[in-house]
């Protein structure tokens, strides 16, 4: 009985791996397919790559032969140039941009002595372009262009007298020798206020040559009236004509000799009540009447210069009193031995009368 048992038991087992081994096989079998596929997969994909990478280098040495040949082509009958536009308006081609940057750089850098700085307020813009090789570049023409749109600061020297500007020169030198030139002629003479200043001027400023400067500063009112001044001093003092300018004079009698006899003074004949001022400062030394002289003003003005107002009809100073050049001091009349309403004028230096004629600055 136990027998038949284990058979029975060994039986089934039997059936079972009847079953199942044929799938275990064919799992195995399948794994195995499996692993060989992806061999292959492996192996047609390296192929693949390899496949591509030596086509897409084929095309691509391809392409780069292709593009050299069409730039070659077009170099041949084309060159590559720079259009150059300034505010927009075309003013030439040229073949190096740097080029005519540099040239324009070094425009502006090496300016002249009488240049103080170049001013390119617009730059050139460019753009490469192609043209035909027998197309002719303007670097010439691009650079006059570009240099007329500078603003060009000129650097010069003026001379000027008492700070007012007289003249202008080309250079620092030149300014000097004008400077020489009038000191050499006036100075320790005259007391002038001469200088050099520098001026700046975008405009073409006119300049002079250093003879034409001199002649121009040596003509200038300024040292003019200080040449009329100094002929007038007397012992360094500065007579001034005692009467207005406006006022209508007639000169009757002149310094020197008169009928054999002799005239110490300047007779002006003017108006009666004419107002007399003072030749220049002093102290008033004499105010009263004084015989032929008759209404007298004696003013001492230092340096032993002495002015006499004689024949006047009012006296409107007194005796040491100080008074400034033009003041009032007297009026015109004819007191004392007088003809007619007359000024007779006397300069006197240490008591020697002169010919006020000489000294009078008007
Ligand atoms: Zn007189």
């Amino acid at each position: 009985m136990i027998r038949f048992d284990i058979i029975l038991v060994i039986l089934l087992f039997l059936r079972i791996l009847d079953l199942k081994l044929p799938r275990i096989y064919s799992i195995i079998n399948f794994v195995a397919h499996k692993i060989s596929l992806k061999r292959r997969v492996n192996f047609i994909l390296e192929k693949k790559i390899k496949y591509y990478t030596k086509e897409c280098t084929k095309w691509t040495t391809l392409l780069v032969f292709g593009i050299l040949i069409i730039i070659f082509a077009i170099l041949t009958k084309y060159k590559p140039v720079y259009i150059v536009t300034l505010s927009g308006v075309e003013i030439g081609i040229v073949n190096n941009k740097h080029e005519i940057e540099d040239a324009i750089e070094s425009y502006v850098q090496n300016v002249t002595e009488d240049i103080a700085y170049i001013n390119i307020e617009e730059m050139p813009e460019f753009k490469l372009k192609f043209v035909s090789r027998e197309e002719q570049t303007s670097e010439e023409e691009v650079l006059i262009a570009v240099r007329d749109t500078a603003i060009i600061t000129y650097r010069r020297y003026a001379i000027t007298l008492e700070g007012v500007q007289k003249s202008v020169v080309y250079s620092l030198d030149e300014a000097k020798s004008v400077v020489e030139e009038i000191k050499e002629e006036f100075d320790g003479d005259l007391d002038l206020d001469i200088g050099v200043v520098e001026i700046f001027d975008t405009n073409h400023v006119d300049v002079e040559n250093v003879e034409t400067a001199v002649a121009k500063v040596n003509d200038d009112s300024l040292i003019q009236e200080k040449l009329k001044e100094k002929e007038a001093t007397v012992n360094g003092i500065v007579l001034h004509l005692p009467l207005n300018e406006e006022a209508k004079t007639t000169i009757t009698s002149r310094f020197g000799s008169r009928n054999g006899g002799y005239h110490s003074g300047l007779d002006i004949a003017t108006t009666i009540g004419t107002p007399i001022y003072a030749a220049a400062a002093g102290t008033v030394t004499y105010a009263g009447w004084q015989g032929g002289y008759g209404n007298l003003v004696i003013i001492s003005h230092g340096n032993g210069v002495e002015t006499y107002y004689a024949h006047c009809t009012s006296i409107y100073v007194s005796t040491g009193e100080t008074v400034e050049t033009g003041e009032l001091i007297s009026s015109v009349g004819s007191t004392g031995n007088s003809t007619g309403p007359h000024l007779h004028l006397e300069v006197r230096v240490n008591g020697v009368a002169q010919n006020p004629q000489n000294y009078l600055y008007k």
